[in-house]
């Protein structure tokens, strides 16, 4: 019997990826990480589910947020990224990746800690994109502490901007801007169910943005405005090896899934496709978990 191509064993894809040791400086480059991640550049197909559509992906240069430039720009959409200045180089690379789909790409380089820039961000995306109607929070800081002594209350409060207050300052900017049948989707993570005690800081503001995104959901319902979040598992991208996990758990941290191994972008993107599509018109406040099987209430 042949096997249909679309028949794919999740436990045996990416077995050619390698997740070594490794560590990046700052935010963390896809470029520099040693097996570079897949974000679905040489597979992603789009069928025009977001054709006219106007995103603003904040960490749209890499990893998750760059997996989905690409699929919403292959869905007929125009893109407008954020990112911090040191990731330049990512970000042209998303940038040509959503031209090359034919797409606009408005690309806006920022530190979303800082409430004023946030603003000026989301009036650059509307100006660039000409309107906006998805909006994906899902720039995030995560640097693992192993003890809460050592954990310093400037990590502590860049973390909480970058995650929480950015999120909160980002949203309440569009929100004006945001016509009936836009979706907000907010990027969580399993670590809002499952904290590790490493990552306490970030579990917390991981936590934060699942309530925010239900309780937005039923405010903003009413319009036609619905916000959804997504919750990775452990996926490989820069944000890991830059700080995210000690080098010595990046080999294995995948293995603790269902299927046996790390998650890659181009697994997250379509989750993030459908929640921005009309083929999710009734689904509001859900977390749609994308972990490999790691169960959450
Ligand atoms: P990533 O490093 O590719 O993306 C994170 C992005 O956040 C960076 O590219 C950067 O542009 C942006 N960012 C960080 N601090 C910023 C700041 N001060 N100003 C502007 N931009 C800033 O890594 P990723 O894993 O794709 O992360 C995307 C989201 O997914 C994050 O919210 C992360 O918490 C979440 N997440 C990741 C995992 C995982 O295992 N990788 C799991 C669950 C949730
Ligand atoms: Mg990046």
């Amino acid at each position: 019997m042949t096997k249909a191509p679309s028949l794919i064993d999740p436990t045996k894809i990416y077995a050619d990826i390698d997740t070594p040791e490794q560590y990046l400086e700052g935010a963390g480059l896809d470029s520099e990480m040693e097996d570079p991640a897949d974000l679905g550049a040489e597979s992603y197909v789009g069928s025009g589910k977001l054709t006219g559509r106007r995103a603003l992906i904040t960490g749209g240069d890499s990893g998750i947020g760059g997996a989905t430039a690409i699929a919403y720009a292959r869905e007929g959409a125009d893109v407008a990224i954020s990112y911090l200045p040191e990731e330049q180089s990512d970000a042209d690379r998303i940038v040509r990746l959503i031209e090359e789909a034919g797409r606009k790409a408005v690309a806006i380089p920022g530190d979303i800690s800082d409430a004023a820039f946030c603003r000026e961000l989301v009036e650059r995306a509307v100006e660039g994109l000409g309107g906006l109607d998805i909006l994906v929070n899902n720039a995030g800081k995560q640097q693992h502490v192993e003890d809460l002594v050592d954990l310093d209350d400037e990590e502590f409060d860049a973390t909480m901007k970058t995650n929480i207050y950015a999120t909160f300052w980002i949203t309440k900017a569009a929100l004006p801007h945001l016509p009936a049948g836009s979706s907000i989707i907010n990027t969580t993570s399993i670590q809002a169910y499952a904290p590790s005690g490493h990552l306490v800081h970030y579990a917390m503001t991981k936590g934060a943005i699942n309530n925010f995104s239900k309780g937005l959901a039923e405010q903003l319902a009413p319009k036609g405005i619905r916000v959804n979040a997504v919750a990775p598992g452990p996926i490989w991208t820069p944000l890991q090896p830059a700080g995210g996990q000690p080098p010595e758990a990046l080999p294995d941290a995948g293995s603790q899934t269902g299927v046996g191994r790390w998650g890659q972008p181009a697994e997250l993107a379509p989750a993030f496709v459908y929640l921005a599509s009309a083929e999710s018109t009734y689904v509001v406040g859900e977390t749609l978990n994308v972990n490999g099987g790691m169960p959450t209430p």
